[in-house]
């Protein structure tokens, strides 16, 4: 008999991890895929990084660790944010888990109760809406425009705020927009928040270092701010370590101390040969990762340029992450053979089926006219996609 819980069957599989696992499938089957869905640097992680495991393996970090992670990794997470962020945080203050989804699930299950609400600029990444859901929270998306560079206005945000308002989760750089909000940019968010110190705040800064800007501001670095926040970072995208499984967390002692209490029932620390590689990864000088940085910055380029030539597609310029979000809506209400494209959900099959391409809808992404192209590929892997991408949708009349 099929047990399900409500829980379960209330809940989206996430659609950047189903594309992949689709696009998977089709090439085993034989087809000529090019996936371009899942948000994954192709680099190898680099060799120092690998190093330091292997160092960890032979010195028997082999037993359970401290549900928040080895203290000398805190240390280097706190070194990393007065270093790069101008934050100031003890090691108590820092959780580490298993990947910044474990860091972001540990959050809000801390802070939500059932029925409150939790405001979430769209586009935004898949996982938030269901992790709130899972926590019985009510997401409340607020709307943006390519024309705004997808970003929110402090009075957008004022109108969001009711009294059952709990929280605020954004990413910047964005995924699956790009967008990196500046210092002003959030001082004026920040003017906004700190009326409301009931309202915490997530700031997802997993892609701080995938970043094409001069600079970089974090949240939690106003003063006024401070109490409010929780900075989530991890080193699956900066350093080309997603299958290490390894995210983290600076906050308040409260919430910090509330994550921890979850951990330790649900996973308990994280691998300790990850926390080894951890520690040289975050510990070494930013710059390290400037080669991967530039090769995405190239990539980017190259795909904004083809879609430029795309008569219909518009596109908006991401200033970090490894994401193109065009608006597509140009096409809906067009046909091709068996082909009627009515929404962003056919368009991203459309292309999947007959340029081999896999894409994800911005659906997921609460933006029903787009399509996530993610770039983290190799430049030969763009220019074919791109081409293969560009013909089919020229079939559509
Ligand atoms: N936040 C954002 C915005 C992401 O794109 C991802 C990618 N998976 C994550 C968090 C989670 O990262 P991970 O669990 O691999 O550390
Ligand atoms: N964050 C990545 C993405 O958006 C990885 C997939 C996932 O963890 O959902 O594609």
């Amino acid at each position: 008999m099929d047990n399900t819980s409500i829980r379960v069957n209330k809940l989206s599989e996430s659609a950047t991890i189903a594309m992949a696992r689709k696009a998977r499938e089709l090439k085993s089957q034989g087809e000529d895929i090019i996936s371009l869905s899942l948000g994954e640097p192709d680099f190898n992680t680099p060799d120092f990084i690998k190093e330091a495991a292997v160092e960890g393996i032979h010195q028997n970090y082999s037993k359970y660790m401290p549900v928040n992670g080895y203290l000398d990794l805190r240390e280097s997470i706190v070194d990393k944010f007065k270093r790069d962020n101008g934050i100031q945080y003890n090691v108590d203050q820092i959780v580490v888990s298993t990947g910044a989804k474990q860091s972001i699930a540990n959050v809000v299950l801390s802070c939500v109760n059932p029925g409150d609400e939790v405001i979430v600029p769209a586009p935004y990444w898949v996982s938030y809406e269901e992790i709130i859901k899972m926590a019985e929270g009510v997401p409340v998306f607020i709307e943006t425009t390519i024309e705004n560079d997808f970003k929110i206005s402090p009075s957008q945000l004022e109108k969001a705020v009711t009294s059952k308002t709990k929280m605020m989760i954004y990413s910047s750089p964005c995924n699956p927009s790009g967008s990196v909000y500046s210092k002003e940019e959030l001082r004026s968010l920040a003017d906004v928040l700190v009326q409301y110190p009931n309202i915490t705040v997530l700031s997802d800064e997993i892609y701080e270092h995938i970043n094409f800007t001069n600079s970089y501001f974090s949240m939690a670095a106003f003063d006024d701010m401070y109490d409010q926040v929780v900075t989530v970072n991890g080193v699956s995208k900066s350093f080309a370590m997603t299958g290490w499984r390894l995210g983290y967390i600076g906050a308040p002692n409260w919430l910090a101390n509330a994550c921890t209490k979850i951990q330790g029932q649900f996973t308990s620390g994280t691998s300790g040969i990850s926390q080894r590689a951890a520690i040289a990864a975050i510990s070494a000088n930013p710059d390290v990762v400037n080669e991967m940085k530039s090769a995405f910055l190239k990539r980017r380029d190259f795909v904004l340029n083809a879609l430029s030539n795309i008569p219909g597609i518009k596109i908006n310029e991401p200033k970090g992450a490894f994401y193109v979000f065009p608006d597509v809506s140009f096409f809906f209400n067009k046909s091709f053979g068996k082909y009627n494209i009515q929404n962003a959900d056919d368009l991203t099959m459309y292309i999947l089926e007959t340029a081999k391409v896999a894409l994800v809808t911005g659906n997921a992404f609460g933006s029903p006219n787009c399509l996530r192209i993610s770039y983290a590929s190799s430049l030969d892997n763009l220019k074919l996609a791109m081409e293969r991408i560009a013909s089919s949708l020229n079939e559509l009349k």
